[in-house]
């Protein structure tokens, strides 16, 4: 049973029902779960591990609620860099399925060291395409090498173009076949017990990839072994006509025919909804993992976020994979998400009488619109732990996972900001962690993954992605 003791910490934001944030803050851990959170001097006075946290802020970590790891092989591929969604998978998808395990090891492995890094301890893998023996096992056996809490998509597509799909028939999967390997998946490796580190989650990846009938057997699967359910849904304009002409119904309206409105699904971007489908994913406890870099990348569009929050519907961070970000780090995800919404008040206008200039706070009509630093750090660790159906996740509490990161404030970066160092770690730049610790463990140090060695991990990476650019 080892213990740690974080200690000494400038402020400590525990994200717990107080909201509180500690002064010289600490917290005392025993096998990876929370027994004290609070000043220094309330905790005990060593542990087998013992971190001091002076000069640094604490956050409980960051939960990522939407990626695909293996795209950190395709980042920045000059085919895809100009493209918005439709194309821009059009560009990947054959390339996607042309990787191998090995692949799939390095990438899982490259995504979860810089999401450690930036402070993320829970990731939510959405992994779809299995070609030339892959298999979802190869991200979940990286996550265990490099010690990140981990939820995995048995993702699938199973509608090629021949049968009116996006993706190429060379790129889908039977249906049968799929489903025989989520129950294989789930069997393996889901852990439904509290503070678990490896849970299976079913995806079938989008309206456009996957049939009405790979649909409704996914849920019924997903109900019979209690695991959650996701997909991308609402993303672009496209996938909003594609839904209408094939099925006469908007994205949402759909999916509630198919029995996928419920506490435990969750909608990648979620961007192009009414406020019927917002309250209606309120209703039922849909979840949208909310992803600004992408949205902006590929010109998706803005996700109502402000408006999901007041109407209810849980809101998670996810940094999308890489092919569509390009980068795997939640803090400046946190930071995107912060702007964005501010501004899309920008663009739109005033509910009433149209007044110039008047978009701040203190116009009655904008209050409610305006994202602050400390929404946007909820979202990002209460909200995204909401998202994906735990409650021993997003704060610092006895009884909570250890799973925290620390910043250093006394850096050129935040210099002139400490008056306020919480809003300071959204507002300034972007800072790579001092400590990340999942699960009581440490697995980054100064702003490095120090559970496998990224030297050899990386130069195989940029080996096997440089073929994939058309470089080499
Ligand atoms: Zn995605």
């Amino acid at each position: 049973m080892p213990t740690l003791l974080a200690k000494n910490a400038t402020v400590l934001v525990t994200m717990d029902d107080g909201r509180r944030e500690l002064a010289d803050g600490g917290l005392f851990a025993r096998d990876g779960i929370i027994e004290q959170v609070g000043p220094t001097s309330t905790l005990p006075s060593t542990a087998d591990r013992v971190l001091d946290l002076s000069g640094q802020i604490v956050l409980p970590g960051f939960v990522n609620t939407h990626h695909h790891l293996d795209q950190t092989l395709t980042r920045n591929i000059p085919a895809a860099q100009d493209n918005n969604l439709f194309p821009w998978l059009k560009v990947h998808y054959r390339v996607w399925a042309s990787r191998t395990p090995e692949g799939s090891r390095t990438s899982t492995l490259v995504g979860l060291a810089e999401l450690a890094a930036s402070g993320c301890t829970t990731v939510f893998d959405h992994a779809y395409v299995f070609k030339n023996g892959c298999r979802v096992d190869d991200q979940i056996a990286a996550a265990k090498e490099i010690g990140v809490r981990f939820h995995a998509c048995r993702g699938s597509m199973s509608l090629g173009e021949s049968k009116g799909g996006l993706p190429p028939d060379d790129c889908v999967e039977e249906e049968q076949a799929i489903l025989k390997d989520c129950v294989r998946v789930i069997d393996a490796h889901h852990d439904a017990k509290r503070g678990a580190m490896t849970r299976v989650v079913l995806g079938p990846c989008s309206p456009f990839s996957v049939s009405t009938e790979l649909l409704k057997e996914s849920a019924k699967l997903a109900r019979a072994y209690k695991v959650s359910l996701h997909t991308h849904l609402c993303e672009t304009m496209d996938e909003e006509r594609y839904t209408l002409e094939r099925y006469q119904l908007r994205p949402v309206a759909w999916m509630a025919t198919l029995d996928w409105m419920g506490s435990d699904v969750w909608f990648a971007h979620a961007i192009h909804v009414d406020d019927e489908e917002i309250r209606e994913m309120a209703r039922t406890g849909v979840g949208a993992a909310h992803c600004p870099c992408s949205n902006m990348r590929l010109a998706s569009g803005i996700a109502p976020i402000k408006q999901y929050l007041a109407a209810g519907v849980k809101v998670g961070l996810g940094v999308d994979g890489s092919a569509s970000n390009d980068a795997s780090n939640i803090l400046l995800e946190a930071r995107q998400a912060l702007l964005l919404a501010r501004l899309r008040i920008g663009l739109l206008p005033p509910a009433g009488p149209r007044k110039y200039f008047l978009l701040s706070q203190s116009d009655p009509l904008r209050a409610s619109e305006w994202m602050t630093a400390r929404e946007v750090l909820e979202i990002a660790t209460r909200g995204g732990a909401a998202v994906l159906g735990r409650d021993d996740i997003g704060s610092l509490a006895p009884g909570k996972c250890a799973d925290f990161f620390s910043i250093d404030l006394n850096t050129v970066d935040y210099a002139g900001a400490l008056h306020d160092p919480v809003a300071a770690t959204v507002f300034c730049a972007p800072q790579k962690a001092r400590y990340t610790v999942i699960n009581g463990r440490v697995v980054v140090e100064n702003g490095k993954v120090t559970t496998v060695d990224m030297g050899p991990v990386v130069e195989q990476h940029n080996r096997l992605a440089a073929k994939y650019a058309g470089t080499k």
